[in-house]
């Protein structure tokens, strides 16, 4: 290997170089939960074998009820209502002495359908790249995570740490916001497993998102005998949703987009309601005010008409500041001790790292492994990277400990 690593730094590597077949079978075991849609048996069971080595490594384990998510986000409120919020969980393990408080965060929920055909670890034939549901986004993250913390204890390195593991990531962590912003208070540094860029990159800078609905209630009548006295509910949420995409101004970072439309009963009724969805993402916290208003401003009541606007600004921006950079010039240099290259990527994506960052907390959110065709059937991860992204997460997490941030 390299005389950049210590010693210690080097058993530490060999150590996880040698967990290569564990680290695939894990990844196996965890890419066939299906965890996506909320689906409680198979995150419970997840949650549990996470923690379980998590509390073997002596972390006091809490779980946190999810909060309610507003219920007028989905047209047909997901979970139905009734229905538990997912529950987040916190690990936690206090170390006397220690350096750097470290809190870790990952997500157990994937996107796909759990009854779907995309159900399991396939390992191509040269053992090199495997498909399958969440492999990349992020079981293979959260199995290289526990496992660096499992190498570490066995080398000696007992950091003070933090995990939270949650499951709403892929649905905006409404339920588990609170959790990520009350823990990321106690800590000096966050670390999220979200996949890397295809070529590796880590991204410290992301914009802000947020969801908005409008809602249109007009007034019915028949379209051939009384057309005059019915208002339309649809030519409203028309008109609002051209002003709202045009709040969208790319070469400024800010973008705005209708992706949901319903309304209307049949082709001969003048429409009395009809409603809209949609995303608008912000470079920094006033630009996401300034189209926050904008949108608010497209509502108006007149007699028999009227147009309503919901907005939440759930993922704040999270811009660069110094200490990400210097967590990042961190995460750089242990890289490059490892011979791997670290290079600094953009995203349009958000994630937990966004929360954690508002929170005050400086973070860097794409530790986990490589791979790509996230949130398709196509998903991949490059089984290499499962060894190569486990050594760079713990020897940062090592330095972290011996030396802090500088
Ligand atoms: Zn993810």
């Amino acid at each position: 290997m390299t005389a950049r690593l210590s010693a210690d730094e080097q058993r530490l590597i060999d150590h996880i170089a040698r967990r290569r077949d564990q680290l695939v079978d894990d990844l196996r075991r965890h890419v066939a939960l299906p965890t996506g849609r909320n689906n409680t048996p198979a995150l419970d069971e997840a949650r549990g074998l996470f923690t379980s080595r998590l509390a073997a490594l002596g972390a006091l384990v809490s779980a946190v009820p999810g909060a309610p998510r507003p219920d007028w986000l989905d047209e047909a409120p997901d979970p139905a209502p009734g229905a538990v919020p997912p529950t987040a969980v916190c690990s936690r393990l206090s170390v006397a002495g220690a350096g750097c408080r470290i809190l870790l965060a990952g997500h157990l929920d994937t996107v796909h359908d759990p009854a779907g055909d995309f159900r399991e670890l396939t390992v191509a034939a040269d053992g090199r790249r495997a498909t399958g549901p969440g492999c990349a986004d992020m079981k293979g993250g959260l199995v290289i995570a526990v496992a660096a913390l499992e190498s570490l204890e066995a080398c000696g390195v007992r950091p003070a740490f933090g995990f939270v593991l949650n499951s709403d990531e892929e649905t905006g962590s409404f339920h588990s916001d609170h959790t990520l912003r009350a823990e990321a208070l106690a800590y000096d540094v966050g670390l999220i497993m979200e996949p890397a860029l295809p070529d590796g990159s880590l991204v410290i800078q992301r914009p802000g998102s947020a969801q908005f609905r409008l809602d249109a209630r007009g007034t019915p009548a028949h379209v051939g005998r009384d057309f005059t006295s019915g208002r339309s509910a649809i030519q409203a949420l028309a008109h609002a949703i051209t002003a709202a995409n045009a709040l969208a101004d790319p070469a400024r970072g800010r973008i705005a987009s209708v992706g949901v439309v319903t309304g209307g009963i049949a082709t001969n009724v003048v429409p009395p309601a009809a409603s809209a969805w949609g995303n608008f993402r912000y470079p920094a916290e006033p630009d996401g005010r300034e189209i926050d208003a904008a949108l608010h401003a497209l509502a108006f009541a007149q007699p028999g008409l009227c147009l309503a606007v919901r907005t939440v600004l759930n993922r704040p921006a999270k811009p660069r500041m110094p200490a990400t950079d210097l967590l990042a010039a961190t995460a750089q240099a242990a890289a490059r001790d490892l011979g791997q290259p670290l290079p600094l990527g953009v995203t349009g994506g958000v994630c937990d790292g966004n929360n954690l960052q508002a929170a005050g907390l400086p973070t860097i959110d794409t530790l986990g492994v490589r791979g790509g065709g996230l949130h398709t059937p196509q998903e991949w991860i490059d089984l290499d990277s499962l060894v190569e992204r486990c050594q760079l997460l713990a020897l940062l997490i090592a330095r972290l400990t011996r030396q802090g941030l500088r």
